[in-house]
């Protein structure tokens, strides 16, 4: 119901009178989404791991963050049960996120809960979103709130959102612009009781919004007023230290884990892939070398030296190139083709996956052929199956 409607258009007869119409203001993107977008910038700016939304509806907040590579743990807490469900199927891993894995592992957990209720699990969290939430309170819950979410959870940053009533007079009715909404406040309520909260908790706070009025509106501000609030120094040992743990009141209500590198067997998957997709590739080099090479003979040509030669030709910086010349080269016995694992290492797809010769080894030795003192990785260059 943020459509707002500004503008005299034409007028309406109600009677004998004409009322003045409004015509609406379009907000772009939708207000719902420049709210998401503002937490989106932050979690880009601050990179948290443990990000908390708080009264997250159908999760679409989540959905939306949770691609950032930074993020190991995002919880949704929701009182309605029903809004929760409604969209999880849109927070489970898709065929992409299996394969080209997260390099940190990922959890997502919906709990089902108030917001004015304890939680251990819910302590430590680096960011903590209330996205058009406290207006939703009654007054005994608003009471609570920032004994909560302030005292009890104390994040490094919490970020608010709610509507702004000054904009309100922009609307065609002057009201509540939700049905549940149990009050709405103006620009100096909204800070008045963010500084208090803030004073109180040790925390800073800037003020700021999203949804810019129309030009010729006055001062009514942003349809949507923010407070981010960030936590001055560390944590209170009396709200955040272990002894405050063991309450679990919240109910799962919804839990998944993402494909991660962190996983040993996503790692080894991964990486087995990888050395047989390099392993292959110098195969084919090593034999359009020779063929080349051959051609070349018969030609009188002079070629290249076939190890030189990669198929297909992948982009390498410099300092990858040289480190690549510089390992142990790829070379062939009788038929059989050998990769030594060193040269392996120098690519930086097969690096990302292993820091050291030894720990591939250890990774791929039950499902790729090595050598008997397990330095390379043979082929059969009969066998073209492999
Ligand atoms: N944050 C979401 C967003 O921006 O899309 C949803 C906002 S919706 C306007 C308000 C949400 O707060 C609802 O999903 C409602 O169920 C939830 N809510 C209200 N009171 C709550 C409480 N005490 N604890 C947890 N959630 C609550």
């Amino acid at each position: 119901m943020e459509q707002s409607n500004t503008e005299e258009g034409n007028g309406v007869v109600d009677g004998n009178v004409d009322l003045p119409v409004k015509k609406a203001i379009n907000f772009y993107p939708p207000l719902y989404r420049q709210r998401y977008n503002f937490v989106k910038d932050l979690v880009n700016k601050h990179k948290p791991k443990k990000v908390a939304d708080l009264g997250c509806g159908n999760a679409s907040l989540i959905q939306m963050i949770k691609s950032h590579s930074c993020l190991e743990l995002i919880v949704g807490v929701d009182i309605n049960e029903d809004k929760i469900g409604s969209k999880r199927c849109n927070l489970s891993p898709v065929s992409g996120d299996y394969l080209s894995p997260r390099d940190l592992n990922l959890s997502i957990v919906l709990y089902h809960g108030s917001v004015v209720e304890r939680d251990c699990r819910l302590l430590g969290f680096d960011l903590v979103a209330c996205i058009e939430l406290i207006e939703h309170l009654d007054s005994e819950d608003l009471a609570r709130f920032p004994e909560v979410v302030f005292g009890y959870l104390c994040p490094a940053m919490i970020v608010i959102s709610t509507p702004n009533s000054d904009f309100n007079p922009l609307f065609p009715i002057v009201t509540l612009r939700d049905s549940d909404h149990k009050f709405e406040w103006n620009r100096k309520q909204f800070q008045t009781w963010a500084l208090d909260v803030a004073n109180c908790y040790g925390y800073s706070v800037e003020f700021t919004g999203v949804g810019e009025p129309p030009e010729d509106a006055g001062n009514v501000g942003y349809c949507t007023q923010i407070g981010v609030f960030q936590r001055i120094g560390a944590p209170a040992t009396k709200s955040c230290g272990a002894e405050q743990c063991g309450e679990h009141i919240y109910k799962i209500a919804y839990s998944v884990s993402y494909p991660s590198l962190q996983q040993k067997q996503v790692r080894k998957l991964m990486l087995t892939n990888e050395v047989s997709r390099q392993v292959q590739n110098m195969r084919w080099s090593y034999a359009l070398g020779l063929s080349l090479l051959q051609n070349g003979k018969e030609n009188g040509q002079k070629t290249r030296d076939p190890g030189l030669l990669t198929f297909p030709a992948p982009v390498f910086t410099e300092l990858e190139k040289l480190k690549i010349e510089q390992s142990p080269k790829p070379f062939c016995f009788g038929n059989k083709f050998y990769v030594p694992l060193e040269r392996l290492l120098a690519y930086p797809r097969v690096s990302r996956l292993c820091d050291s010769v030894d720990t591939m080894r250890a990774l791929i030795a039950d499902t790729v052929p090595l050598n008997t003192d397990g330095s390379a990785v043979t082929v059969d260059l009969r066998d073209h199956s492999q």
